[in-house]
């Protein structure tokens, strides 16, 4: 797994056989967004019309996350001028639905959970939003609430990493949607401030030699 490109990788997931969720998927669903996109969004699993469409987030909970990405001037999508600052890359941490959509089972996060960290390893986004308690589980080896880990940074193997409400909880939740906006201007600010740093290394002058 460590040695696939993002090809092979993606051939390996639309082969996969590893756990039951072959069995009833209509098909995988990879990953949507810019391969070289600085923002990198996790979910959960593929709903119906993901496993119908084979792209994450289509649903009613990815037309709200779009809209809460565009309000920060961020897109998943591949065309457009847009520089890689303002690109997502959206997966999720299962490849398959699973049926009736209910919970992943941990042996199926465990199954699936290389292909997400593979795809992180090629992107090598400068910022992931953790959204809802299995992307943190998968991410963040945490089972605590996101209640309680949402509102501070964290580290995923040193790429700042935001946890966040599930948009498909957020329209059960309406009330928790502001809490989720501030996540998402917490995930914004540390990206910006991680790429000026990035653009000051690469135009500061060499520091002279004592
Ligand atoms: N929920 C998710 O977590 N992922 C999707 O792709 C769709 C809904």
């Amino acid at each position: 797994m460590a040695t696939l490109g993002w090809p092979a990788l993606r051939q390996a997931v639309a082969d996969c056989q590893a756990c039951g969720l072959c069995a009833s998927r209509t098909q995988t669903v990879f990953g949507v967004g810019h391969e070289g996109a600085h923002w990198m969004v996790v979910g959960e699993a593929p709903g119906e019309q993901e496993d119908l469409s084979g792209e994450p987030f289509v649903g009613a909970a990815g037309q709200l996350l779009d809209r809460m990405l565009a309000a920060l001037q961020l897109t998943r999508s591949t065309e457009g001028p847009e520089p890689p600052s303002r690109r997502v890359y959206i997966a999720n941490t299962l490849k398959c639905r699973p049926p009736r959509n209910r919970n992943p089972a941990p042996e199926e996060m465990l199954q699936c959970e290389p292909y997400l960290l593979r795809q992180i390893d090629l992107l090598q986004p400068r910022m992931i939003l953790a959204m809802g308690r299995f992307a943190v589980q998968a991410l963040l080896r945490s089972s605590e609430p996101v209640g309680k880990l949402r509102g501070r940074v964290h580290r995923y193997h040193g790429v700042p990493l935001v946890v966040t409400y599930h948009p498909a909880y957020l329209l059960r939740n309406l009330p928790d949607k502001a809490r989720a906006w501030e996540d998402l201007c917490l995930a914004a600010g540390v990206a910006q401030a991680g790429i000026d740093q990035a653009d000051a290394e690469q135009t500061d002058p060499p520091s002279p030699n004592p």
